[in-house]
């Protein structure tokens, strides 16, 4: 007799886990999707519901019921899937976080200390900067003033 509280193996026809590797999806809008595709991934994006797959490891960035989109048909490096440091953390100029801590550096500050208590792997990053809709990423870097 089956329970519904029991745990099982995950429904590969569940849209919300990744196709590839099984990792839980965030939905994604479709207006994401369009801004962010490569022209001949856009020829396969049809009016459905899709999903980011938040795992790094995993060469799939957005998949849906029917359609399945990896690193190289997006435009942009994808954070989630980057390596740390080397994150893309602007988009609109193109800033990751290693220059930010290459710019503090080179001013005489010193690195002390990294905190990683906001950091929301789960933010899809594709709301608006000014109306956030979900958890949101974000990293604490502590730098010690030049003497
Ligand atoms: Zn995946």
């Amino acid at each position: 007799m089956d329970s519904c509280c029991e745990a099982g193996v995950a429904d590969q026809s569940d849209p919300r886990r990744c196709v590839a590797c099984e990792h839980a999806g965030t939905r994604v809008g479709l207006s994401t999707l369009k801004a962010l595709l490569r022209p001949a991934a856009l020829e396969r994006l049809a009016p459905r519901d899709y999903y980011c797959c938040g795992s790094a490891s995993c060469p799939v960035v957005y998949f849906g019921e029917d359609a399945v989109f990896r690193r190289e048909d997006v435009l942009v490096p994808v954070f989630q899937k980057e390596a740390e440091g080397g994150r893309t953390i602007c988009y609109c100029f193109e800033v990751t976080e290693d220059q930010i801590r290459r710019e503090v550096e080179a001013a005489g500050f010193k690195l002390v200390s990294e905190g990683d208590f906001l950091r929301h792997p789960e933010d899809t990053r594709d709301f608006s900067v000014n109306r956030p809709t979900g958890p949101v990423d974000e990293f604490v870097l502590k730098f010690q003033k030049p003497n």
